[in-house]
């Protein structure tokens, strides 16, 4: 597009862009002084999604409304503060130029904060068929899908074995291990109720990687106490195997495996949001952009990258910091400060201060390391709730979920297991892709 975006202009102050309202984003927006800066933030959905539910989403556990926030509610007492939504194509980086699908928008300062999307390490054909995990929207669908399946085979003119009911995640890190047990316990303790005429015995679902444990970015121990969990839920594990191909009917593995399954969970790895343009700048494994540790971009003056897409090179041997919520939020409060300071030439350096890891594999059953300590069972999995709504914006989102884990806590019997879906007949209008 040939326009330029129109943002009204207010005196002399400079314009910081911010592409991306994730974890990263949304902070630093919230964080800057509009007194000294006009800022523009693009994304393209208008709401911030907190991703560490999603699974909660796609298992019906929480409604999407619960985890997702729009952009204009949240910025809505902020002045000169601009949202638009769109999505960002590329940069003329020499030119301080953005562009978008919605027009051209000039910037003083860029921020980029993209996130990252799926990787199907080479396969990206793989994405017409597979189910993901990485927005709202795509959480809605894993859910619409769990649910279909079941009445499909109840539809089925034969009863018996389905491969509609095998249910294959990819990918047995946190998200994977969350999706298991969560599917676990919705046929243990949920379908048997809502499908009194189903053998559920013919459900499958199976947890596959190609590493030699499941949960890797956690310890030997806390990977077989999740282990033992998921498989006193019935689920079946299957290590040291990788997919080979995949299409919409079925899965062929490494060890020569071939499982028939609609329903393929495609949760294996996360490669950066690239935007074009940055021909300067150098890329790091996974589509990173590698930014110094002041996290500006480099081959750059006046572009940074924070969160998942960004890469410091210079720490932990390379390989940057984890691609998690805090890493972003904190580079963004880092950020923030040295703009508003005014020391963006200061030669200071972000360091990333751990606060712990989590992973919840079920009810009552999770994982926490806190500096030196670790805990499990119902006591970590209380500190994961108390995290998670503790992060969660908004009171009334507070509340809800709250509500909502206590009654499901005792119930298992949330009434959320709804098939919505979009009306296909109706095109899509705008300048955004959902996704
Ligand atoms: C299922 C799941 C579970 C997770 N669980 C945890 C957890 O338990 N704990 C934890 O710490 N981390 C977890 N993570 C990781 C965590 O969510 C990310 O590290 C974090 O979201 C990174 O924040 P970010 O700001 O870099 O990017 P994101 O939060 O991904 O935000 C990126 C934003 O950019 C927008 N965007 C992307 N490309 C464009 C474009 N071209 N134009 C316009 N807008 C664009 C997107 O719409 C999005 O709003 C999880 C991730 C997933 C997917």
């Amino acid at each position: 597009m040939e326009h330029e975006l129109l943002i009204p202009v207010q005196g002399t102050k400079e314009r910081i862009v911010i592409i991306g309202g994730g974890f990263g984003g949304l902070r630093l927006a919230e964080d800057l002084d509009m007194n000294q800066y006009q800022v523009v933030l693009i994304d393209k959905n208008n709401y911030h999604q907190f991703q560490p539910l999603f699974y909660q989403v796609a298992t019906s556990g929480l409604e999407s409304s619960d985890i997702s926030f729009p952009f204009r509610k949240i910025f809505q007492k902020k002045t000169d503060f601009h949202f638009r939504l769109c999505e960002a194509q590329s940069i003329d980086s020499s030119n301080k130029i953005l562009n978008t699908s919605a027009g051209k928008l000039h910037f003083d300062y860029l921020v980029i904060a993209t996130g990252c999307t799926t990787n199907f390490f080479g396969h990206n054909e793989y994405n017409d068929f597979v189910y993901t995990l990485k927005s709202t929207s795509e959480s809605l669908q894993l859910r619409n899908q769990i649910l279909q399946s079941l009445e499909d085979t109840l539809n089925k003119e034969v009863p018996g074995f389905s491969s509609e009911l095998n249910y294959v995640i990819v990918g047995a890190g946190a998200t994977g291990v969350e999706l298991a047990g969560a599917l676990g316990e919705m046929r243990r303790f949920v379908f048997p109720k809502d499908y009194p005429d189903m053998d559920l015995s013919i459900m499958n679902i199976i947890l596959i990687d190609a590493a030699p444990r499941i949960l890797m970015n956690l310890g030997e121990e806390d990977g077989l106490k999740a282990q033992s969990y998921l498989q006193k839920l019935g689920v079946k594990i299957i290590t040291e195997v990788s997919v080979t191909s995949c299409d919409p009917e079925k899965v062929i593995l490494s060890d020569g495996q071939t499982i028939y399954t609609n329903n393929i969970f495609w949760v294996a790895g996360v490669t950066g949001n690239k935007i074009d343009g940055l021909s300067n700048c150098e890329w790091g494994k996974g589509n990173r952009i590698v930014t110094n540790q002041g996290l500006k971009v480099s081959g750059t003056d006046s572009i940074f990258a924070i969160g998942d897409i960004g890469l410091q090179t210079e720490v932990e041997k390379g390989r940057g910091y984890p691609q998690v919520a805090q890493v972003a939020i904190q580079q963004a409060k880092y950020l923030a400060r040295k703009f508003n300071r005014k020391e963006l030439n200061s030669s200071d350096k972000f360091v990333y201060k751990d606060l712990g890891t989590m992973a919840t594999v079920g009810r009552n059953v999770a994982i926490a390391h806190v500096g030196k300590y670790k805990f499990y069972g119902a006591f970590a999995w209380f500190m994961w709730c108390f995290v998670h709504l503790r992060s969660i914006m908004g009171v009334k989102n507070k509340i809800f979920i709250f509500i909502n884990w206590v009654w499901n806590y005792f119930t298992y019997n949330l009434s959320l297991r709804l098939i919505i879906k979009p009306n296909p007949s109706k095109k899509k209008t705008g300048a955004t892709g959902q996704k």
